[in-house]
């Protein structure tokens, strides 16, 4: 493609092409150890690790894995919440020559069986809460040893987790049975040595994850991301935001990292460049506004539900938020309201970005700290290309126009595991073909429009469920709003429209019906209407769609 109109767009500090290197995406880590090494790499529950522990600790954990067998390119899944052993793992995993497979926490045993026999994965790590779940599905994957960790692990943090049995009689949990295939990891930590242990990788074709992805619309597909891609993306991230000091930053982590955005934009980011992970393992609002308050973070990427969440909480004013310099927002549309009152709060930057799984996963973002295009993902970041095109025949449509969006860049994906169909679906023609509707303005800013399959269809229009979001949101005594298709045996589809009302506050829904006849065109305006108290989310702050429409088409049934 000649037309590139978003390079004219890139601030000068930014350079529109990069030499990324190629070698073990863990490799960040020995640097950063090397450059700081007494500097907090994490921060947990009022204690610090420092860069020097954390690289031991990954060594360690290389170790003590390959003793139970794990050879390269063996897959190790991590089911933990933000903690330490998370991050520890993880490098460790990659030292060792694993591939990460990031697992939620939260997932019931059908998700975790289908993604654990996927992926193959050998060793899991988990917490002691979790590990009676995995029992119940390990009969049915490949999974041969499991790795328990506890929250008393922690403490006293970071001594346990280096010198367990120093610090604690014998490093066990005693809840939990050590049979053979189950693992203490505090005691696999204290055996093992805290010697370098290393695997060089060929970085653009061996895999560091194997990210699950599709989860909230389908059955789930495995994410195939070299080191390479990781490493790409994550200085391809840090190159935009410029401005952020190597060794200084204190990143609150709020966003899970087993989604990629998480893993990437905070964990990666922050060990690349030598900053502190303040690790919370749950978003709960009052939790994040104290945090804020007394550890002063600088970098806070979230979801936009995050923001919606502090921002209509009843103590805000009572907490000091002016620490924070940068948010870059993601994995759903930012209302303009939202980034407006949070960006006047803070004082600092709210951007929006957008990625997806397949392409590590930032592709776009708006400029951090110059001029920016309210309600637009931004413009391609380095190395990256992106064009609309119609979905059914491929062909680049013309500026303004809506099709799909396709992105090509050294971050996207090498493929689905084990499925060349669905990866000759999405990557055509080296283009990764994102399923989301977009389209371009002259200046090369993008804006989504919606997810394909999310798009509503009645009679015979297409409809945008987020143009119709928006709206809703504008209303003063809202506080989140989700857009659905449902079944109307008249129109095919019709609309319908999930409210949260902010605290104390409620409206009609006459007056709703009225402020969206004021707004919008007939056609979109939605007639069914159901009040809530929350919406059902994924920890990535994704609204769960598909939840939705089965609750509504059993309701219909019952009916
Ligand atoms: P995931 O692979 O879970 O990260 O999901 C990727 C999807 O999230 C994309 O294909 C989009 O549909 C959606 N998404 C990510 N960022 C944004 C954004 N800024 N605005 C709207 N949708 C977004």
């Amino acid at each position: 493609m000649s037309l590139q109109p978003w390079l004219s767009h890139y601030p000068k500090e930014v350079p529109p092409h990069y030499p990324y290197p190629k070698k073990n995406l863990a490799d960040f880590l020995i640097q950063s150890a090397a450059d700081y090494p007494a500097h907090a790499a994490l921060h947990f529950m009022g204690k610090e690790m420092k860069y020097a522990d954390l690289l031991e600790g990954a060594y360690r954990f290389a170790h003590a894995i390959r003793g139970l067998g794990v050879a390269k390119g063996d897959r190790v899944a991590i089911m933990l919440p933000n903690c330490p052993q998370l991050v520890i793992a993880y490098y460790g995993t990659l030292f060792a020559g694993g591939v990460v497979v990031m697992t939620n926490p939260l997932y019931m045993p059908r998700e975790l069986e289908h993604q654990l026999s996927d992926s193959g994965a050998r060793v899991v790590v988990t917490l002691d809460l979790l590990h009676g779940k995995l029992k119940e599905v390990m009969p049915k994957t490949p999974v041969r040893d499991v790795i328990v960790t506890s929250v008393k692990d922690y403490l006293p943090f970071p001594k346990n987790l280096l010198y367990p049995l120093k610090a604690k009689k014998d490093g066990l949990n005693l809840e939990v049975v050590y049979e053979p295939g189950i693992h203490s990891f505090v005691r696999l930590m204290h055996d093992a040595s805290g010697e370098p242990c290393h695997t060089d990788v060929d970085a653009e074709n061996d895999l560091a994850l194997l990210q699950y992805t599709g989860g909230t619309t389908g059955v789930s597909k495995g994410v195939m991301l070299t080191h390479y891609n990781v490493i790409v993306n994550t200085m391809q991230i840090s190159l935009w935001a410029y401005k952020c000091k190597p060794g200084k930053e204190r990143y609150l982590a709020a966003l899970p990292f087993f989604h990629v955005f998480g893993l990437t934009v905070l964990m990666n980011k922050a060990v690349l460049q030598g900053g502190c992970l303040i690790l919370v393992p749950k978003f709960e609002a009052g939790q994040i506004l104290q945090v804020v308050h007394k550890l002063k973070p600088t970098i806070f990427p979230g979801a936009p539900t995050m923001y919606i969440a502090l921002l209509n909480h009843r103590n805000l004013s009572q907490y000091d938020l002016s620490s924070i310099k940068m948010c870059i927002s993601g994995a759903a549309p930012l209302p303009y309201e939202v980034q407006e009152r949070f960006e006047k709060l803070s004082g600092g930057r709210l951007i929006e970005g957008y990625g997806l799984t397949e392409a590590s996963p930032v592709t776009m973002a708006n400029n951090v700290w110059e001029k920016r295009k309210s309600g637009s993902i931004g413009i391609p970041l380095p190395d990256t290309v992106a064009k609309i095109v119609h979905p059914d025949t491929g062909e680049e449509l013309p500026v303004g126009e809506t099709g799909e969006l396709a992105v090509r860049g050294p971050q996207v994906m090498k493929g689905y595991w084990n499925a060349p169909e669905e990866t000759a679906k999405t990557l055509r023609d080296g283009w990764l073909r994102t399923g989301d509707m977009a389209r371009m303005d002259e200046d090369g800013y993008f804006y989504i429009m919606d997810r394909m399959k999310d798009i509503i269809i009645a009679g015979g229009f297409n409809i945008y469920p987020r143009e119709i979001e928006e709206v809703l949101f504008e209303h003063p005594d809202i506080q989140e709003a989700a857009v659905l298709g449902v079944p109307d045996p008249y129109r095919g589809e019709t609309v319908k429209a999930y409210i949260v009302f902010k605290e104390g506050k409620q409206a009609t829904e006459k007056a709703l019906e009225q402020w969206c006849r004021q707004r919008l065109a007939a056609y979109k305006v939605p007639h069914l209407y159901e009040f809530r108290d929350s919406l059902p989310k994924t920890l990535a702050g994704k609204v769960l769609r598909r939840k939705l429409l089965e609750e509504d088409s059993a309701q219909r049934e019952r009916i």
